[in-house]
């Protein structure tokens, strides 16, 4: 081999290694590019993997939040004030579509930051509460909601502007530019297959990157499990029928219960009795013993009503030391011996520390003191209330809620006559009946055996039981005139009373057998009503009584006393008063008649049609009078 082949040769080698060189610097230089590639991605990666774990934290905290039982409210609140933090927005709410009579408005159920509200009202100078918000009215928003789409727009001034039409637009720009809002978002929620709201975020930034969308589908998810276990938790807490505490009914169920009993009271005729209960100074056993003993306080109650009820009775917690029981069946004598029985067993139960706990008791019955379930429950708390007044310890029946305030004013009106004397009753009559009168009184009972007694001094041919007959009647035919619950309350103690002027009269000339003269008639038309003004007008609470008693005589063609009066001139009440007082009379034997039937009696009522009385009262009495087995 030549030089000349050698050099070429070492040049090809050198070539070679030269170009091994080259390719191996290549090699160097793509790995180090590969690496810093790496490197990058590894960060980035990191990055990642750090916020999805911040994520995963905060989707946990939300999810312990959801499992503690808290309300609903504050779990969305929660979410919303996360979602805010986590992907930096400026604002997040929930917003839910409600309607009333006036249409569709927008509720926010849940809202990340209160100084919206301040700013709101810098640049509106009205708070944001003082607008109707409504759902904004584009096309745009109600597609992504039906197609249950995340919605992304800048156009904040049209949106806030379709929230509250009212709003100035400058004035929307400026807040928007002040609040430093690029964007918004939202987010539709479904809740049971339907739209339940929507999640609306504020947004620092113009667009919504991959990544955003993706953690904003997983808030919603979260949000709308949160309100599948809300409606589960409200549904199951519905379900419960009894109280975690005491084991007895709840409120709820207790509710239920008293509603359909009185539906089967009416149906059967039949009553039942409420007892209302609330423990004695429990807050001082709370304050003394603390509220562990008043817990057991409360059990003890609890645990007399279980032993004292029987297998049909419904004891139940109304809340606090709140407690009903229903005695089905009951009339109110034997719910006054049932809670008086219950009040016995809670003073005899002896406790641990506190000693001797007592409770006062209220007793009513349906269809007795009332017809009205909410009624009922009412004057059963009043009644409670008295025993805690009175002393405390003690059971007090109810008063009846429609007739009390009527007997009251009519007792209260016959003491005053009878104690101050304005009639000429002897005072040991006087005396008896006043007693009567004061006695407790439950069922009208007394009331009408006094009003018998007193119509007895001066017609000898009064029936006990008359007064009763002619207030029932009058009732009757007031109600088919749809008198008000105050007037027929006047009519039934203008009917006890309208006679009283008749105490006044002269013996001698009310038994007097032969016929009654011109002046004898006068002075027993005339004196009666007069009477019964001097009697009743000292008396304040009946003043408008008086009237009606006044005119009871009137008759409808003008022809009755003492005034004269006609037609509508003649109020209702008086001419029901005069009606009924007829027809008794009719019934009853005078000195110089005898009685007439029932049929003869009715004839001559038809008789007196147009001139004593109208005919559409006369034909409402009669059948009244008809149906009833008098
Ligand atoms: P009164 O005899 O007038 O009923 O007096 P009271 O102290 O029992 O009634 P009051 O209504 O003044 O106070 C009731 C207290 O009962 C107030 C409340 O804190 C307490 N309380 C309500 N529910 C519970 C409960 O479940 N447990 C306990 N320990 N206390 C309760
Ligand atoms: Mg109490």
């Amino acid at each position: 081999m030549g030089l000349f082949d050698s050099i070429k040769n070492f040049k090809n080698r050198l070539e070679k290694v030269e170009s091994t060189v080259y390719s191996g610097t290549l090699s160097l230089k793509e790995v180090y590019e590969r690496n810093a590639k790496l490197e990058a991605e590894i960060s980035i990666r990191t990055r990642e993997l750090d916020r999805a774990n911040r994520q995963m934290l905060t989707l946990q905290h939300i999810w312990d939040m959801m499992n503690s039982s808290k309300p609903l409210s504050s779990v969305l609140n929660a979410i919303v004030n996360s979602l805010q933090g986590e992907l930096g927005y400026l604002y997040s709410f929930i917003v839910k579509q409600k309607s009333d009579n006036d249409g569709e408005y927008l509720q926010i159920v849940a809202s990340s930051r209160a100084d919206l509200d301040e700013k709101f009202k810098k640049f509106f100078n009205c708070d944001i509460s003082d607008y109707r918000m409504n759902f904004p009215h584009f096309e745009e928003l109600k597609n992504a909601i039906s197609n249950n789409e995340i919605y992304q727009s800048v156009e904040l001034t049209k949106l806030i502007c379709g929230f509250i039409p009212a709003l100035d637009e400058n004035n929307v720009k400026a807040f928007i530019d002040d609040a430093k809002m690029k964007s918004y978002i939202l987010v539709p929620l479904k809740s049971k297959q339907t739209h339940f709201g929507s999640m609306l975020v504020f947004s620092s930034r113009e667009t919504i990157s991959d990544s955003e969308l993706n953690f904003l589908n997983l808030f919603a998810k979260q949000i709308e499990l949160a309100i599948t276990i809300a409606d589960l938790f409200q549904a199951v807490k519905e379900q419960a029928i009894t109280d975690g505490m005491t084991g007895l009914y709840n409120r709820r169920y207790f509710e239920e219960f008293i509603k359909k009993e009185a539906v089967r009271a009416v149906r059967q005729k039949q009553k039942f009795t409420v007892i209302g209960l609330d423990l004695d100074h429990l807050k001082m056993i709370n304050d003394k013993y603390g509220h562990n003993y008043g817990d057991i306080a409360i059990k003890a109650i609890a645990e007399v009503l279980k032993c004292n009820a029987r297998s049909i009775d419904i004891a139940a917690r109304m809340g606090g030391e709140e407690f009903n029981i229903i005695l089905p069946g009951v009339d109110s004598k034997g719910g006054y011996i049932a809670a008086e029985r219950i009040r016995k067993a809670i003073e005899a139960v002896e406790l641990e520390r506190i000693g001797h706990i007592t409770a006062s008791l209220g007793v009513a019955t349906y269809l007795e003191h009332s017809d009205d379930v909410d009624e009922l429950l009412e004057i059963t708390d009043q009644a409670m209330y008295e025993s805690k007044r009175n002393g405390r310890n003690q059971v007090t029946i109810a008063k009846p809620a429609y007739e009390t305030s009527w007997q009251e004013v009519a007792i209260n009106a016959f003491v005053d006559i009878l104690t101050k004397h304005r009639i000429p009753v002897d005072d040991k009559t006087s005396k008896m009946l006043t007693d009567k009168l004061q006695e407790m009184n439950i069922n009208n009972e007394k009331l009408y055996q006094v009003a018998d007694a007193l119509v007895s001094t001066y017609n000898p041919e009064h029936q006990a039981g008359g007064v009763k007959q002619k207030v029932d009647i009058a009732t009757l035919l007031a109600k088919r005139f749809d008198l008000s619950k105050e007037a027929i309350d006047r009519l039934k103690i203008a009917v006890l009373l309208y006679d009283i002027g008749n105490t006044m009269l002269p013996k001698d000339l009310l038994n007097k057998k032969e016929p009654l003269t011109q002046e004898d008639r006068l002075s027993i038309k005339q004196h009666p009503v007069i009477a019964a003004r001097e009697i009743l007008n000292p008396i304040s609470n009946i003043v408008d009584v008086i009237p009606i008693i006044e005119k009871h005589h009137e008759n409808w063609d003008g022809r009755g006393y003492p005034r004269q009066l006609s037609g509508s001139e003649i109020p209702i009440e008086s001419q029901i008063i005069l009606i009924v007082d007829s027809y008794f009379a009719l019934l009853e034997k005078r000195p110089y008649r005898d009685a007439k039937s029932k049929d003869e009696a009715i004839k001559l009522i038809e008789q007196d049609i147009n001139q004593k009385w109208n005919e559409k009262l006369a034909r409402e009495f009669i059948t009244i009078i008809r149906s009833e087995m008098l």
